[in-house]
C-alpha cells in the first residue's frame, strides 16, 4: 500500500496520540531497562553509521554467551553514545546513531536483551526477471559483482580517440549514498577513475 504524505502525517499524530493516552503498554520494557541498565564489557570508538557526518561514537558491547539467544564468542552491541572528545559532535548524537546499537541487539520484554531478529546478515539476491529472492554469502555476491564489472568494463572500454588517449569507460554509472564518509568515497573515486568510469556520484561533494 502506498502512503501519501497526508497518511504518514495522520498516523503519525495517532501513534503520539496513542502513546501519549497510554494506548500501548511501555511499561515491561521501561521495568527492563530500569533494572538492566546497559553493561557492556568491551569498548570501542567508531563513527556513525546512518549519515556521512561522521559523528564519533563509543560502542559497548558484550559476548554473546551473556544474553539470550547470543553465540559465546562473538560480540553483540549493548550501547551506543556520542563521543565527548570527537571534534565532530562532542558527545551529541542524533536520534538515528544514539539508536543504532538495535541494529545488533534488542530488548525483548520477556526474553531479555537478545540478538535483533531482524537484522539481514545474507546477500539479498533476485535474477533478472525473476520474482523469488535468494539468501547468497557475501563472498558469492562480491565475486558475481566483480565478474560483471569486469566484463562490462572490457566491452565499454575507449582507448583512444583521434589521437587523444582517453581510456574511458562510458558502460558504468556509479551512485554513493548519504552515509559514505570521506575515506570511502575516496577509494570509490580512485576504483572508479582507475576504471575509466566518469559518470561518477558519491554523494559526498568530494
Ligand atoms: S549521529 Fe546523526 S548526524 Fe551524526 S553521524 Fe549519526 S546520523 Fe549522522
Amino acid at each position: 500500500m502506498a502512503i501519501t504524505r497526508r497518511d504518514f502525517l495522520k498516523y503519525t499524530a495517532v501513534a503520539g496520540g496513542a502513546l501519549l493516552f497510554g494506548v500501548f503498554d511501555l511499561d515491561p520494557i521501561k521495568a527492563y531497562a530500569e533494572a538492566n541498565p546497559p553493561v557492556w564489557t568491551t569498548e570501542a570508538l567508531s563513527v556513525g553509521v546512518y549519515c556521512s557526518g561522521g559523528c564519533g561514537v563509543i560502542v559497548g558491547s558484550v559476548d554473546g554467551s551473556t544474553i539470550t539467544g547470543g553465540t559465546a564468542g562473538k560480540k553483540y552491541v549493548v550501547y551506543v553514545q556520542g563521543n565527548p572528545d570527537s571534534p565532530i559532535n562532542g558527545g551529541g548524537l542524533c536520534s538515528k546513531c544514539a539508536s543504532s546499537a538495535q541494529i545488533s541487539t534488542i530488548v525483548d520484554p520477556t526474553l531479555g536483551r537478545i540478538p535483533n531478529p531482524e537484522r539481514i546478515t545474507t546477500v539479498k539476491y533476485r535474477a533478472a526477471g525473476a520474482s523469488v529472492w535468494t539468501d547468497k554469502p557475501y563472498a558469492t555476491a562480491i565475486n558475481e559483482i566483480a565478474a560483471k564489472v569486469k566484463a562490462t568494463r572490457d566491452a565499454n572500454f575507449t582507448e583512444t580517440e583521434g589521437a587523444l588517449t582517453v581510456n574511458r569507460c562510458n558502460g558504468i554509472a556509479t551512485l554513493g549514498g548519504s552515509s559514505l564518509n570521506n575515506e570511502a568515497a575516496y577509494l570509490i573515486g580512485k576504483l572508479n577513475r582507475g576504471l575509466g568510469v566518469v559518470y561518477l556520484e558519491t554523494q559526498a561533494r568530494n
